[in-house]
């Protein structure tokens, strides 16, 4: 469980690009920034893992080292509402992802379930928690008992994955847990998070539906976001303040509740805004006495 609000980059940040370091060194990159959390990359990932696994356990020792809190984000070309064939296959991305997280010991495999296609919610729900009670019963197979599936609310209206989708495979599949995209249920219902009671009304929702626990340990994605009627367009940075959704509400509820989320920053400066998620967090904790 993480033990306070923990953040850090969706990915490895440019400034630890121009060092030329591996991998594995990221978790000293971001202690030092004041960082505590680091969500891996495998979201271009075939079948099988596209990471060695001596690299990837020194990537989970180093974290452990730097207390940087560990994550897999998977494959975008999962489809679990897709035909025969490409169930299958999305199906072997997701255990590659896992069996990854698993050597790096990281904590949740995020992912993003499927598109609709031609099925309705429902057939599209039916073919999510089939395939991934799928994936859990490979993994245990595997031996892969720690690392949790993620499904993460998506940003398109195409794609699966609203709150009340996500919050239903949690309740329906073992070893699951939700991530909330905030920027996503944002985009995806035409800019629905506007007020603080927006967040709080979800953050409920997850709470009645999954208990305390889920929303004391969150794991959640944030960055302002621009969306069409499409849904998501871009990501912009935490000064670009005509986006949404703004990030004042949650830091509100994160203080009022004493929440310990884990927020992985998807802004296009992904470790400057991590730490600015950060700062704008440890204010309000500060305002309410809490620090
Ligand atoms: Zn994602």
């Amino acid at each position: 469980m993480a033990d306070r609000p923990r953040f850090g980059p969706a990915g490895v940040p440019s400034a630890f690009k121009a060092l030329k370091s591996p991998v594995f060194e990221v978790p000293i990159f971001l202690h030092d920034e004041g960082l505590d959390a680091f969500e891996y990359q495998a979201v271009r990932w075939g079948p099988k893992p596209q990471m060695k696994k001596d690299i990837a356990e020194k990537l989970g020792i180093n974290a452990k080292k730097h207390d940087v809190w560990l994550t897999v984000h998977g494959s975008y070309f999962i489809n679990f509402c897709g035909d025969y064939e490409t169930i299958e296959t999305s199906k072997k991305r997701l255990i590659a992802c896992a069996t990854a997280a698993n050597w790096m010991d990281a904590h949740v495999v995020v992912f993003h379930p499927g598109f609709y296609g031609k099925k309705s919610p429902q057939e599209a729900l039916e073919c999510c928690v089939k395939a991934m009670g799928e994936v859990v019963e490979s993994m245990r197979t595997l031996q892969i008992t720690k690392v949790h599936l993620g499904p993460e609310t998506t940003g398109k209206p195409s794609q699966f994955g609203s709150l009340d989708e996500v919050l239903t495979l949690c309740e329906r599949v073992e070893l699951t847990e939700p991530v909330i995209d905030w920027a996503h249920i944002h985009a995806r219902e035409g800019g629905k998070m506007k007020t603080i009671n927006d967040f709080r009304e979800a953050v409920n929702e997850i709470e009645k539906r999954l208990g305390i626990n889920a929303i004391k340990n969150l794991h959640c994605h944030y960055t302002l976001v621009e969306f069409t009627g499409r849904g998501e367009k871009c990501h912009h940075t935490m000064d670009e303040v005509e986006y949404g959704p703004p990030f004042e509400f949650l830091a509100t509820l994160i203080a009022e509740l004493d929440l310990k989320p884990v927020i992985i920053s998807e802004s296009p400066i992904l470790d400057v805004d991590a730490q600015e998620m950060r700062d704008i967090v440890l204010k309000k904790l500060e305002e309410k006495g809490k620090r």
